[in-house]
């Protein structure tokens, strides 16, 4: 491993022009060698759930289109979430390394930490949580395991990129406590938690300014407040303008074909703009990760049959970990092999394992549900892979159900519905599964559904059935999971990591939710359980739930000073596995906050019939929030410990006052009348009751953000717009649009099919993306994309005069 001293030396033999070089990408997937200085090129892959190393020449992709090699696919982040376990997640995050080795990988770019925001966003599964505590320790855990290895993470996507409508160009706008508390929260504790060596910057801009752009963000927060010394990598086509980025802490710009943003930066040296120095830094930065990875990857060995089927296991028991018992009236649930078993579902055969888009993995093998059940069960499809059932197919399914003991059906959403690069438009499960569930439910009052899918799902026959197993997006284990869950070879003890609210109309984000081009976070740290629970809001399953095929019970709370311990009991007849969940609360308090929130968890193995105590140590952070520094109010706080956040059998209270001896990290006590909104903190309406809906102007208010739509058009234009928007008013972009719409088009026998997911996502991936990206990604060179600026912009003779002279 090269030291410091030794890296800076090489940095300061380099030439400018290659140090600029050095920052951004050589290709899809690869930095720049340069043998002269000894400094070999970087391959890095997609993550998170499993690699995606795709290698060969052209096939490279953002959207896993193309192929990629065989690997392991773990469940992704969705099922990973439920274990609540970060011990699990470092299992895998090392697994995940060690694939990478053996491919000659040395950077994985995951894991993904955006909260859960809203049940629609496309990429929820590739998320752990809507609370950004359970979601930070859970990344911790990955980056722990990849990084013990050597292998190099990248924590993504920095930050507040909550939706996947507009990504490439939309303003996140949300006030600063919002952003601390709960956007940033999750990340914070990953970084110093889990040491990632890199932090993938996002594509939207965080109140107007882009993240890779955005000093306060890169360097401010990321740096200098929370010690992250890594590397900073711009997701793909993030870079808005590689010169604020390099004074941002920006320091490697992926993929590559930026030549022109790589001019830029020599000429703002030249002229003063930019200081070196800046450059020196990121390029330090870049070759500690280059470097490292090259010493992990000299001890690589390849893969063997043994790591292949170790990490089958692995991935097995990830997803019955992970997997969350939704309901098991009459405990119905464990199956028994003897049972007549009709078994119905075409996921049964072909389970919806994992999402859409970069994180799509070529599984090593697939292991559905239906052969490892008893050989004499019975099956019926039902519906199709669209989840549309004819009137024959739910006929057969009842007519199946009807001669069977029990009926276990397979559903969830089709494989095209979790997707990167679009978000769901609206929460239901295909019409064809709904009405087969009916159905079969009501020819065999012993139903069994077993749900998969990346997000909450609106299920509007719960009450008809008499159990729900909820997978997620199991991986390619989860059908061998599934059956010994049912047949209880496996109890379940997973635990949701996000709220199911009964209707998608429940959710407090969804009148504004993906309707604008802008995120405005108008609901601020309302987000899920802090919705519901405030505004009283009935629930189809609450943050924290899941059930086990065993019994616990909780007692004898105890507090000493910020100790605090409690005894959990097994008090059913099979071992199993409960997870504690801490939550603290202020009552009476002054000042807006949410009931209750999650601040310590545990996973705890017990025999039937074991006890055990469980301790937790509170920290000042728990109880603070965010006001120009973490602060703590004055006043009483109730703390509770339960099964769920709606279940909280064991509560004590303490008081904290500004005299306490407890400040600590940074955290100041604040005296009650400083809190009062005399003293500046912000008229608050809605934010105190959460009862309607916030208005802009409530938002406005609370926030002191005057937000204020942009409104491009003719003239005004710039390297940041997309010909989606252009060709509003640019017949040059119209044309572009119809060629790109075309070319798309292609892969679909050419048919423009806006209702197939697959067809939407590579349109607002290309036309929709800003003129730099395609630019970058597309590796076009010269000044073909200046020159259509202007021409779009309705300088026509300038825009040829700029293709011709390529700049
Ligand atoms: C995604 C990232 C991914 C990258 C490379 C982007 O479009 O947002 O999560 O790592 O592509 O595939």
């Amino acid at each position: 491993m090269k030291s410091d001293a030794e890296i800076r030396s090489i940095v300061r033999a380099m030439t400018l022009e290659e140090r600029i070089a050095l920052c951004s990408g050589k290709s899809f997937w690869e930095t720049k060698a340069f043998p002269k200085y000894g400094i070999p090129s970087l391959f890095m892959s997609d993550g998170s759930h499993g690699l995606r190393k795709q290698e060969r020449e052209g096939g490279a992709d953002m959207l896993g289109v193309n192929e990629s090699n065989p690997a392991t696919c773990f469940p992704a982040e969705v099922t990973t979430s439920g274990s609540w376990d970060p011990e699990l997640l470092e299992k895998i995050g090392d697994a995940i390394a060690e694939e990478a080795m053996s491919q000659h990988v040395g950077m994985v770019l995951g894991p993904g930490e955006n909260i859960k925001r809203n049940p629609l966003c496309g990429r929820n599964f590739e998320y752990f949580s809507e609370d950004p505590y359970l979601a930070g320790k859970l990344a911790a855990g990955y980056i722990r395991g990849m990084e013990k290895r050597g292998v190099s993470t990248s924590l993504k996507h920095f930050a507040a990129n909550s939706q996947e409508y507009m990504r490439f160009s939309s303003d996140s706008v949300m006030d600063e406590r919002t952003l601390r508390e709960i956007y940033l929260r999750g990340f914070e504790i990953a970084v110093k938690e889990g040491k990632p060596s890199t932090v993938m910057c996002a594509y939207p801009k965080l109140n107007g300014t882009h993240c890779s752009d955005n000093r306060k963000l890169l360097t401010d927060i990321l740096r200098k407040d929370w010690g992250f010394d890594g590397m900073v990598v711009t997701d793909w086509g993030a870079m808005n303008d590689r010169i604020k980025g390099f004074q941002a802490g920006c320091d490697l710009n992926m993929p590559g074909g930026s030549d022109y943003m790589e001019k830029e930066c020599l000429a703002a040296v030249k002229d003063g703009r930019l200081s070196e120095e800046d450059i020196n830094r990121s390029a330090e930065r870049v070759l500690r990760v280059v470097f490292r990875a090259a010493e992990t990857l000299g001890t690589a060995t390849a893969a063997t049959p043994d790591m292949t089927n170790r990490h089958h296991e692995l991935a097995r028991l990830a997803a019955e970990e992970g997997a969350v018992l939704l309901k098991n009236e009459n405990y119905i649930l464990p199956l028994d092999r003897d049972e007549h078993i009709a078994i119905i579902g075409y996921m049964a055969k072909n389970m919806h394992f994992q999402g859409a888009g970069s994180s799509h993995i070529h599984a090593t093998l697939t292991d559905e549900p239906f052969p490892h059940f008893p050989g004499t069960c019975a099956y019926a499809e039902g519906y199709d892979e669209n989840g549309e059932a004819s009137k024959e197919q739910i006929a057969e399914a009842v007519r199946t159900a009807e001669m069977c003991d029990k009926a276990v059906i397979f559903a969830g959403l089709p494989t095209s519905y979790d997707s990167e690069g679009f978000d769901r438009s609206d929460m239901r499960l295909p019409d064809g599964e709904n009405k087969l569930i009916s159905a079969v439910a009501a020819a065999n009052p012993d139903t069994v559904v077993v749900l998969f899918s990346g997000s909450a799902v609106e299920i509007p026959w719960a009450d008809a059935v008499k159990a729900i197993l909820y997978m997620g997006l199991p991986g390619q284990a989860g059908g061998s999971a599934a059956v010994r869950l049912l047949y209880g070879d496996a109890n379940p003890s997973g635990k949701l990591a996000e709220s199911w609210p009964v209707r998608y109309e429940d959710c407090v984000s969804s009148p504004w939710y993906g309707k604008d081009k802008d995120a405005v976070y108008r609901e601020g740290i309302y987000v899920g359980y802090r919705y519901y629970d405030k505004a009283e809001t009935t629930v189809r399953f609450p943050f924290g739930y899941g059930l086990s095929y065993t019994d616990f019970s909780y007692s004898d709370i105890k507090r000493d000073g910020m100790d605090i311990s409690f005894t959990i009991e097994n008090t059913g007849e099979r071992d199993g596995a409960e997870i504690a969940e801490l939550y603290i609360g202020q009552t009476g308090t002054g000042l807006y906050r949410p009931i209750r929130e999650l601040k310590h968890f545990q996973r705890v193995l017990l025999r039937a019939g074991e006890k055990k105590t469980v301790h937790f140590v509170l920290e000042m952070r728990g109880f603070a929030i965010w006001q120009d520094g973490w602060t703590v109010p004055e006043g009483e706080y109730e703390i509770s410990v339960g099964p769920s956040s709606r279940e909280l059998p064991l509560k004590t209270r303490m008081q904290i006052r500004a005299e306490g001896t407890y400040a600590d990290g940074g955290v100041r006590i604040a005296r009650e009348e400083k809190q009062s909104e005399r003293d500046g903190a912000p008229a608050a309406g809605w934010y105190r009751t959460c009862r309607g809906i916030p208005t802009l102007a409530d938002f406005e208010t609370m926030s002191g953000i005057h937000y204020e739509p942009v409104h491009l058009s003719k003239g005004s234009y710039t390297m940041d717009s997309t010909v989606s928007e252009m060709k509003k008013d640019s017949l040059v972009m119209k044309i572009m649009y119809k060629a790109v719409e075309n070319t798309v088009a292609k892969g679909f026998g050419g048919k423009k099919d806006y209702s197939n997911p697959e067809f939407r996502m590579l349109m607002a991936s290309s036309a929709g993306s800003p003129l730099r990206s395609m630019q970058i990604s597309g590796g076009i060179r010269g000044g073909i994309m200046q020159g259509l600026l202007e021409m779009a912009n309705g300088h026509g003779l300038k825009g040829i005069m700029t293709m011709i002279r390529g700049k």
